[in-house]
C-alpha cells in the first residue's frame, strides 16, 4: 500500500515523539511491504514564530491533499498569552474545520500492568475499563452564537438533525466492532437541542439492530464513569459533553502519555494526535512518553487504511513492552526500568 501522510511536530515534547512515531511507521511499511511518504508540515508556535501564524494556507493545502495527518502536540509558554491575536490553538481548530473533521474518536483504556496508575479503587478499576468516547467536534456550543448584552453574556447549543446524524453512525460503527453497546449521553430532561439528539439517535438505531442503545443523562454518565467504569463501552456525545467526560475518562487511566485520539470525516482522511499536549516543562529532556503517539499511528493505520494488522502489531508491541515492566517516567511503578523517550521508541519499533 502507498500512502501519504502529513507529519506535523509542533512544539515543545511534539518533535520528540513524532520522532519515535515515525520510527514505528517506518518498521511497519519495512515488515508488511508498504510505502509511506512522510510530508514534514509546519503549524503551532514554531509556524507562527516563521510566518506569523499558527496554520498557514501551505500547511493546511499539503494536510489536505495527504490521506492521513499525524500531529504531536502545539503550543507553549512563549505563545501562551491569551490576549495574543494569533494562538498556536487556532492551528488546531483551523485543521479539524479545515479536514472537515466532524467525529473526534477518544480510547480511553487502562493497561494492565499499568492498573496502580488509575486514582480509582482496585476494586472498581479491577473489573476493566476500555471504553472509547465519540464525540461531536464541529457543532454545538462551541460554535454556536455567542455574545454579551449589558451585563450577561450567552452561548447556544444548537444542533441540526444531519450533524447529528452523521456523528451517530459513526458512533454505531464503531460499537458495532466492538461490544454493540453504546450510550448516547445528552441531557433530554432539561434542553431541547439534547431532545432532538434523543429523537436522531434512535432513528439511527433502527439501521444498527445488533446494537443496544442505552440514553444516560449527562450528570448521570459522569457519576457513573468513576462509580462503574466496566459498564461503558462506546458513548456518544456532543461536542461540549465529550469534551469534559472524555477528560474524566482519561484520568481514570491515569496515563496521559498512553492516549491516542483520531479525528475523522466524511472520507478515510483522519487526523492522528496523542491527547496530551506540548508538554514544554519536560520538553528536551528526553523523558516524554511517546506511547501516545505511538497508538495513535496504530489508529491511522486502522481507521484510515484499513491495516488491522498492523495496527494490531503496534498495540501488541505496546503491550510486550509494558508487560515486561519498561515504563517512561511519567508511569513508573515500583521495580520497573525507567527509560527514556528515544529507547522506549527503540524498544516498541524492536518488538513489532
Ligand atoms: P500538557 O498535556 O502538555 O501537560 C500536562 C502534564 O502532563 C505536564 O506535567 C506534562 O509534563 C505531562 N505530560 C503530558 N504529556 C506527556 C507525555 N507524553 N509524557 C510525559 N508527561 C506528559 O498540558 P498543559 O501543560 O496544560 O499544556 C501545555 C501546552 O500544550 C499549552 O501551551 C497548551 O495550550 C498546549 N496543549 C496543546 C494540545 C494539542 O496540541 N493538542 C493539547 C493540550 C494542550
Amino acid at each position: 500500500m502507498n500512502k501519504n501522510i502529513a507529519v506535523i511536530e509542533g512544539d515543545g515534547i511534539g518533535v520528540e515523539i513524532i520522532a519515535e512515531a515515525v520510527k514505528v511507521l517506518k518498521k511497519i511499511a519495512q515488515k508488511f511491504g508498504h510505502s509511506f511518504n512522510l510530508i514534514p508540515v509546519e503549524m503551532g508556535g514554531c509556524a507562527i514564530d516563521k510566518y506569523g501564524v499558527a496554520l498557514p494556507d501551505f500547511s493546511l493545502d499539503a494536510c489536505k491533499a495527504a490521506d492521513a495527518v499525524l500531529l504531536g502536540a502545539v503550543g507553549g509558554p512563549k505563545w501562551d498569552d491569551p490576549t495574543a491575536r494569533v494562538r498556536p490553538e487556532q492551528g488546531l481548530l483551523g485543521l479539524r474545520a479545515g479536514l472537515g473533521c466532524f467525529a473526534n474518536i477518544r480510547p480511553a483504556k487502562v493497561y494492565a500492568p499499568l492498573a496502580a496508575a488509575s486514582p480509582l479503587k482496585d476494586s472498581i478499576i479491577g473489573k476493566g475499563f476500555d471504553i472509547v468516547v465519540v464525540r461531536e467536534l464541529t457543532g454545538g456550543i462551541y460554535f454556536g452564537e455567542s455574545g454579551r448584552e449589558g451585563d450577561s453574556a450567552f452561548d447556544t447549543e444548537r444542533y441540526s438533525v444531519p450533524e447529528v446524524e452523521r456523528i451517530a453512525h459513526a458512533a454505531f460503527k464503531i460499537a458495532r466492532g466492538r461490544k454493540k453497546v453504546l450510550h448516547s449521553v445528552d441531557k433530554a430532561n432539561v434542553l431541547e437541542s439534547s431532545r432532538l439528539w434523543r429523537e436522531t439517535v434512535a432513528r439511527v438505531a433502527k439501521a444498527y439492530p445488533d446494537v443496544s442503545v442505552i440514553n444516560i443523562l449527562v450528570d448521570n454518565a459522569a457519576m457513573q464513569l468513576v462509580r462503574n467504569p466496566a459498564q461503558f463501552d462506546v458513548m456518544l456525545t456532543s461536542n461540549i459533553f465529550g469534551d469534559i467526560l472524555s477528560d474524566e475518562a482519561s484520568q481514570i487511566t491515569g496515563s496521559i502519555g498512553m492516549l491516542a485520539s483520531a479525528s475523522t470525516g466524511e472520507g478515510t482522511r483522519g487526523l492522528y494526535e496523542p491527547i496530551h499536549g506540548s508538554a514544554p516543562d519536560i520538553a528536551g529532556k528526553n523523558i516524554a512518553n511517546p506511547i501516545a503517539t505511538i497508538l495513535s499511528v496504530a489508529m491511522m493505520l486502522d481507521i484510515s487504511f484499513g491495516l488491522k494488522a498492523e495496527a494490531q502489531a503496534i498495540d501488541n508491541a505496546v503491550d510486550s513492552v509494558l508487560s515486561d515492566n519498561y515504563r517512561t517516567a511519567d508511569i513508573a511503578t515500583d521495580g520497573c526500568t525507567v527509560l527514556g523517550t528515544i529507547q522506549m521508541g527503540d524498544l516498541i519499533t524492536e518488538r513489532i
